[in-house]
C-alpha cells in the first residue's frame, strides 16, 4: 500500500501563522522531515508517535543532500506511512518544493501540497510594511539572491528599473552585492530599504534605511540570518503603521520595536 507525502508550509515562525490544514496533517503524521527554518514552537507540535528527521542545516551540521531527502520521503511513503515534509514559509517559494513534488510524482508517490504563509509577505507585514499599496507600489517581485558576485543569473538592470517592491530572500550575506548592483544599474541611492531578521519570531529585528545607508546600519545592529531584504517606497510606511496596537487583536509576542529607522 502506498502512503502519501504532504509537502507542508510551516509559515515564517510564529505558530499562530500555521494553517489549520498544516496542523491537522502534522498531528496525523507517521514520519516528518523537517527544515532548519521551521520554528521550535511548531516542531513542538509534532506528536511523539511520529519519527522526526532534521534535514536542514542546523547548528553547524551539514544539510542532508536533496537526493537523500527525496529517497527518505519515497521509501517511507512506499512503506504506507503518512509522510510530512515540513518547510519554512510556503513550500513553493524558493523552498525546492517544486523539485521534490516532481521527484515524488515520478516515483509514483501520491503528493498533497499544503501551502504556507511565506516569509516574503508575512515578514514585511510583521515589520509594518505592506508589500503593495495603491499610492506606493503596484507590484512585488520575489528574488533569490543566493548566488553572489558576477555569477548570478539575476537581471539587475530590469530590477533596478522597478518602482514596485522587491523582496530578496537568501540574500542577507550578499547585501553588499545587492546594494552595489542596484545602484550601478541606476536605482536611486535614496530608495528605501528594510532588513528584517527572524521575522515573526519573538526576536524579530527590523532596520530601515536607504540603499546608501543600509549596509552600515545592518552591521551596527549586528543582525543575523534568516533575514529578508525589502527594497521600495513601501518601506517608508513602517514608521506610520502601528497595527499591533489595535486592541481588537491580541498583541502578537513577536512585534518588538524597530531598532533603527533612518531615511
Ligand atoms: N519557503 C520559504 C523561503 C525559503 S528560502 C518562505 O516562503 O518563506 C530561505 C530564505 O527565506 C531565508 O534565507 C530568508 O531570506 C527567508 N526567510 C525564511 N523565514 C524567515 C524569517 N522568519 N525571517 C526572515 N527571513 C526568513
Amino acid at each position: 500500500m502506498n502512503g502519501r507525502v504532504y509537502l507542508v508550509g510551516a509559515g515564517p515562525g510564529d505558530p499562530g501563522l500555521l494553517t489549520l490544514r498544516a496542523a491537522e496533517v502534522i498531528a496525523a503524521a507517521d514520519f516528518i522531515a523537517i527544515d532548519a527554518l521551521v520554528s521550535k514552537e511548531i516542531a513542538a507540535m509534532i506528536p511523539e508517535t511520529a519519527e522526526v528527521v532534521y534535514v536542514g542545516k542546523r547548528s553547524g551540521k551539514h544539510a542532508v543532500p536533496q537526493t537523500e531527502i527525496n529517497q527518505l520521503l519515497i521509501e517511507h511513503a512506499q512503506d504506507g506511512k503518512r509522510v510530512v515534509r515540513l518547510k519554512g514559509g510556503d513550500p513553493f517559494v524558493f523552498g525546492r518544493g517544486g523539485e521534490e513534488a516532481q521527484d515524488l510524482i515520478e516515483a509514483g508517490v501520491p503528493v498533497e501540497i499544503v501551502p504556507g504563509i511565506s516569509s516574503a509577505i508575512a515578514g514585511p507585514a510583521y515589520a509594518r510594511i505592506p508589500v503593495t499599496h495603491r499610492d506606493h507600489s503596484t507590484s512585488v517581485t520575489l528574488v533569490t539572491a543566493h548566488e553572489s558576485g558576477t555569477s548570478t543569473g539575476i537581471n539587475w538592470p530590469a530590477l533596478a528599473q522597478l518602482d514596485g517592491t522587491i523582496v530578496f530572500l537568501m540574500g542577507f550575506a550578499n547585501l553588499p552585492v545587492i546594494v552595489e548592483r542596484l545602484i550601478a544599474c541606476g536605482m536611486p541611492g535614496n530608495r528605501a530599504v528594510a532588513v528584517i531578521s527572524k521575522a515573526t519570531r519573538p526576536d524579530q529585528q527590523t532596520v530601515t534605511g536607504t540603499l546608501e545607508t543600509i549596509e552600515r546600519q545592518v552591521a551596527d545592529a549586528e543582525l543575523e540570518a534568516p533575514a529578508l531584504i525589502v527594497v521600495g517606497n513601501v518601506v517608508r510606511l513602517h514608521d506610520i503603521l502601528h497595527w499591533s496596537e489595535n486592541e481588537s487583536i491580541p498583541e502578537s509576542p513577536s512585534m518588538p520595536p524597530t531598532i533603527v529607522s533612518r531615511f
